[in-house]
């Protein structure tokens, strides 16, 4: 049991909802990705931002997902998830500009 934010109505853990106010009491974020290996091309990678009023309850929860059901899960604190999108924006490759595509077509009909 726990007390809502809301309303401070005695909820039970198990409750999406309080049964009182209606508030909801668990917000998270769902995005699902698609995989990228050839073999594994029904498997999806599911990223869950728990979000909270408390902020020492927020986590982002990554799990892979094959037959509607998880393989395997690991959660990270808001601090370590950030890291880990600025790693991937770090290391991405930047778009290629329309003229980069023109200069490279122009060398090679030159050599
Ligand atoms: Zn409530």
């Amino acid at each position: 049991m726990h007390e809502c934010a809301r309303c401070s109505g005695s909820v039970g853990d198990a409750y999406r909802f309080c049964p009182w106010c209606a508030a909801p009491q668990r917000l998270k974020l769902v995005e699902f990705f698609l995989s990228a290996h050839f073999e594994e091309p029904d498997k999806l990678f599911r990223v869950s931002r728990y979000l909270h009023d408390d902020l020492e309850e927020r986590h982002v929860r990554f799990s892979i997902w094959h037959d509607a059901r998880v393989d395997a899960a690991v959660s990270l604190e808001d601090d370590e998830a950030e890291r880990l999108g600025r790693f991937l924006l770090d290391t991405s490759q930047p778009p290629r500009s329309s003229l980069r595509d023109l200069l490279d077509r122009v060398a090679a009909i030159r050599y």
